[in-house]
């Protein structure tokens, strides 16, 4: 936005005419209940950028409780009020939720501690949050309809693409805000102001990121996962900043995993368009990001990322045997079988993993082929057909089965007949062989 003209009541009336009516419904709810209400935040800053945003934050001078109440009874949708915060959430639909607290100002009682909160007003509620840019609000009030309140330069530090944070201690308070710093200036393309940059450098010297629990860290962490089109400027910054070393001294990311990340979105895209799948992309991206993690420091990576500790052993697993798993891929003839042999046992996320990390051609191809076609091959006889065949059940049924599907893989059989043909044939060798 141009700060000399940017005209907030205009870029309101231009927003779509449902979201502008629910803003002028909150502003008449606000009038009727003598409260001062405003619109926040990410709405705010994402106004001034012209992007869509559709969670609107309110933030109210009076009980924000009443207030979402009063607006629910307005606009409809699903209320949930949380009391002991005294903050209430509307979701009017699957995609617009109206998030409504009441004007608090925050202290903290030791570095990187939860919040203390008490009652305050727009001034200090703004001042509680983490960079100008998200430091604005927006009065819905009729006769103040569109007036912009920003205390501390945050349409200036939109224009001039700059993340600032408000005070020095800000990192030291809440090192979440190191992740989400980065996050923004990744997603908006922003660079981190000089003395921001300082700040944030003297909070990990301190080593404050150490002091946020493994939940938070992954909560923050996952966040920025997910926003993909911006995973490789975050990643980049993460490493020029030593993030990933501050978390742990064994958290290795070098160019080449950089390079594996511009890469990964468009190939997961196309598999999904040729292999209908299900597969968590977060996984995928967790896995090439720790792709150069030592094994013996792998797990404790791990266990600050990633909560659920079967994906953990899953995902240590596959990391650990990627290197056979080229070694042997690396050949230019591998026969159907030693493939399938060799990649059933992993995941889908980590089998787009091995193809997105993956320099060599063969590689590729060989694990392209499995996930296309190979892994679909399954019998479709069972032990059951085996016992019409007459042959009785024992050890013999495992070594049949292995071998019809060896069959399928290679191509020599291919339905249900050939199938059957083919485990008679082989228990009538195998019989004639016992009695010779
Ligand atoms: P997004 O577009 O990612 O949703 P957002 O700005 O709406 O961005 P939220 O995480 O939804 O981000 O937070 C809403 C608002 O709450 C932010 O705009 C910011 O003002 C404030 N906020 C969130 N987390 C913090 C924090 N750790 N410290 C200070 N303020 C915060």
């Amino acid at each position: 936005p141009d700060v000399e003209t940017f005209n907030c009541r205009q870029a309101l009336e231009q927003l779509s005419s449902n979201i502008f009516e629910l803003l002028r419904t909150a502003g008449t709810v606000g009038d009727e209940l003598n409260q001062n209400v405003y619109v926040v935040g990410g709405f705010v800053r994402d106004l001034m950028l012209k992007t869509d945003n559709w969670d609107i934050d309110f933030v109210t001078e009076g009980d924000g409780i009443v207030f979402a109440k009063a607006l629910h009874q307005a606009v409809g949708g699903k209320l949930t009020v949380h009391p002991q915060f005294e903050t209430a959430v509307i979701r009017l639909s699957s995609h617009i939720t109206l998030d409504v607290v009441t004007a608090r100002r925050e202290y903290y009682e030791y570095p990187a501690a939860l919040p203390k909160v008490e009652k305050s007003n727009i001034w200090s509620d703004l001042f509680r949050r983490d960079f100008t840019i998200n430091c604005m609000a927006i009065s819905l009030n009729q006769s103040s309809f569109g007036d912009l309140s920003d205390y501390f330069g945050g349409m200036k530090d939109l224009q001039n693409k700059s993340i600032r944070v408000l005070y020095n201690l800000s990192f030291i308070e809440d090192p979440t805000r190191i992740f989400r710093a980065i996050r923004f200036a990744a997603r908006l393309g922003f660079h981190l102001e000089a003395s921001t940059r300082q700040f944030l450098q003297q909070a990990l010297q301190n080593d404050m990121i150490r002091r946020l629990s493994h939940d938070r860290i992954r909560e923050e962490f996952l966040h920025m996962i997910r926003e993909q089109e911006s995973l490789h400027n975050s990643m980049t910054l993460m490493r020029e900043l030593g993030i990933f070393q501050a978390l742990h001294s064994g958290f290795i990311v070098q160019s080449h995993t950089l390079e594996r990340l511009k890469g990964i979105r468009f190939a997961m895209e196309g598999f999904r368009q040729l292999s209908p799948s299900s597969f968590n992309q977060t996984v995928v991206m967790l896995m090439q990001i720790m792709s150069e993690v030592l094994p013996t420091d792998l797990e404790e990576v791990c266990q600050i990322l990633i909560a659920n500790q079967t994906l953990i052993q899953q995902m240590m697993k596959s990391m650990n045997q990627r290197d056979t798993i080229y070694l042997i891929l690396r050949e230019d003839e591998v026969d159907r079988f030693t493939i399938y042999q060799l990649l059933r046992a992993h995941t889908e996320e980590a089998l787009m993993f091995f193809y997105n990390d993956s320099d060599d051609p063969y590689i590729r191809h060989y694990i392209a082929f499995y996930l296309l076609k190979l892994r679909h091959i399954q019998l479709t006889i069972s032990g059951n057909d085996l016992k019409s065949l007459g042959i009785n059940p024992g050890p013999i049924y495992r070594r049949i089965l292995d071998n019809v599907l060896k069959a399928k893989v290679l191509g020599t059989i291919y339905d249900h007949d050939g199938e059957l043909k083919y485990a008679e044939n082989l228990y009538n060798r195998l019989k004639e062989a016992l009695h010779a």
